[in-house]
């Protein structure tokens, strides 16, 4: 089957509005294996409008408009929608009289333009929206059905969630099964490099690497004809593969952030954590504590960003500044210590780098970063000369310390 959906609205084309409707219908899409295959952006012209949602029923059996349903002068997609088809549009009385009683529930008075809500294509049925006043439609026709939604997305979501369900999932005759990995410590050349061979022999499960700084997730997809079960059963011979080969960079199957996993793991084994931070300006405590519970693990943190700090709080000695600088494996070892003997916590890990544009200094170049993890009988340092602009470098950073953590975690399973 095929889908085609189209959002509607001048301001979507203007430099500071996105759609994000168009994601949303793709992923409930997707659980049912309809692939969208087109989407477009229109502006409030009725020439335009009319001109692509005829096109769009001409090659898809799916096609979903978003916007344009409201009481204005620009909202035009009924008109374009009833050209497009060739029907009228009939006032429907019925729709008046449910917009006039949400107003009077607010304590106003309906304007008049919102009757221009009530007209509805010949033959459609009306989509009732709890969260506003403009009705959806939908247009059942073979060999092609036209759903037209508002565009707030708080009144689409709900609305496609439930049309969805009763009108076109069951138009699909695929069953779907899916699964998700997430690694750290490898580039999104390396995970395809391992995996395109896999999955590459298995015709019904489709593989999506989505990679951010220091973080790759891999997501699979199996689709059967037949059941769920089928689809299972591939996806998840693929999924073992994949699993083996990258074992050591696993971080987790489910669907969480790498913070959450993190918080999640040293509650797990009841230990605490604390950061020493200089590059980072205090990104990594940042991001621990966006996970909800994280006061049980994570005691704190020092955002040492000057020398004088580094000495003054988290005992860096004088010497090591001068003798190997400020970025360096020494520095980064003194600080993880230093936070630790400060706070008391189990595991201390540390930053140092140099996140650029400027900063680089004798044979260090801008995305030098020393991470260490320090913790009982173990004291591990690690640096990475990482790519792209400051923002990245810090996100970047921030992900190969969880990843530090992660494999100390997985060093204490294989002991
Ligand atoms: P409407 O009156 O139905 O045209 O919808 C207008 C409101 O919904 C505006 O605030 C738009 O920015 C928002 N909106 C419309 N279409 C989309 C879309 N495709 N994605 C996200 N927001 C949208
Ligand atoms: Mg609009």
């Amino acid at each position: 089957m095929r889908a085609i959906f189209i959002a509607v609205g001048s301001e979507l084309l203007d430099k500071d509005r996105v759609d994000t409707n168009s994601l949303y219908v793709a992923r409930k899409l997707m659980e049912r294996g309809i692939l969208m295959n087109m989407k477009m952006v229109v502006g409030d012209d009725l020439e335009n409008l009319t001109w692509v949602i005829k096109n769009a029923c001409k090659r898809a059996q799916l096609v979903v408009v978003t916007g344009g349903l409201g009481p204005t002068e620009d909202d035009l997609t009924r008109e374009a929608a009833a050209n497009a088809l060739k029907k009228e549009l009939l006032f429907k009385e019925e729709i008046v009289e449910d917009i006039r009683l949400k107003f009077r529930k607010r304590g106003l008075k309906m304007a008049d333009i919102n009757t221009r809500q009530a007209f509805v294509i010949k033959g459609a049925q009306v989509l009732p929206n709890p969260l506003g006043t403009a009705p959806g439609q939908y247009i059942d026709e073979e060999p092609c059905r036209l759903l037209l939604l508002p565009g707030p997305p708080r009144e689409m979501k709900p609305m496609f969630d439930k049309v969805f369900v009763e009108k076109i999932a069951p138009l699909s005759n695929f069953f779907i099964y899916k699964r998700c990995f997430k690694f750290g410590g490898i580039t999104e050349s390396e995970v395809d490099a391992q995996i395109a061979d896999i999955y590459g022999k298995y015709r019904n499960v489709r593989a999506t690497i989505l990679a951010a700084p220091g973080l790759i997730e891999v997501h699979l997809l199996g689709r059967s004809k037949k059941s769920v079960e089928e689809a299972q059963v591939e996806t998840d011979a693929v999924a073992e593969k994949i699993k083996t080969g990258l074992a050591d960079f696993l971080i987790t199957e489910e669907d969480i952030a790498f913070e959450e996993f993190i918080v999640k793991e040293s509650k797990r084994r009841g230990l605490t954590l604390c950061t020493a931070e200089s590059c980072t300006g205090g990104g990594i405590g940042n991001r621990i504590t966006d996970v909800p519970g994280s006061s049980e693990v994570f005691l704190g943190g020092v955002v040492a960003y000057s020398n004088e700090l580094k000495q003054k709080i988290l005992k860096v000695e004088e010497h090591t500044l001068i003798k190997h600088g400020a970025v360096s494996r020494e520095t980064a070892r003194e600080m993880a210590a230093g936070v630790r003997a400060l706070t008391g916590a189990d595991i201390a890990v540390s930053v140092t780098g140099i996140a650029g544009p400027g900063g680089s200094v004798d044979g260090k170049p801008v995305g030098l970063v020393f991470m260490h993890l320090s913790a009982a009988g173990v004291e591990q340092g690690i640096h990475k000369v990482f790519p792209g602009e400051r923002k990245t470098i810090k996100v970047r950073t921030i992900n190969e310390v969880f990843n530090l953590i992660k494999n100390y975690f997985k060093n204490l399973d294989d002991k």
